[in-house]
């Protein structure tokens, strides 16, 4: 793991451990660095009305959006399991709006790094704000 891969990964961890997952048990902690280098993480954020809960990727764009920035350059996720955990179709499309396709997603678990995909991979023939622009 880089030095930057391990900021992100310490980042995301830590968010992790403040998960409030008491339904399905099974918390997230997610991290983006924006252009300006800094590292904005986020966990997930469960609630009682199912629906109304939302994912650690959200989390961390939304606190990143909220200190003013608007581009991902770096996505790391965390989740416990023997499975490798990807970010789920709505997180795809939600990194989408700041990431470039080419943009590298790290998916770990408490061990590291388990795969590494761009989003593009994960998102193929994705609309974008490209396609909104006049
Ligand atoms: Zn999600």
């Amino acid at each position: 793991m880089t030095p930057a891969q391990q900021e992100l990964f310490d980042a995301a961890m830590a968010a992790m451990a403040n998960a409030h997952a008491p339904y399905s048990h099974y918390p997230v902690g997610a991290a983006v660095r924006a252009s300006s280098g800094t590292v904005y993480s986020g966990c997930n954020v469960e609630n009682a009305a199912y629906p109304q809960g939302w994912c650690a990727e959200a989390s961390a764009i939304a606190a990143m959006v909220t200190a003013g920035e608007r581009e991902i350059v770096e996505v790391l996720t965390v989740c416990q399991g023997d499975l490798v955990g990807t970010c789920c179709g709505g997180c795809r499309q939600k990194l989408r709006e700041f990431a470039a396709l080419d943009v590298p997603v790290f998916a770990c678990g408490p061990d590291g790094i388990r795969a590494t995909f761009t989003l593009g991979q994960l998102l193929p023939h994705s609309f974008g704000p490209e396609h909104l622009a006049p």
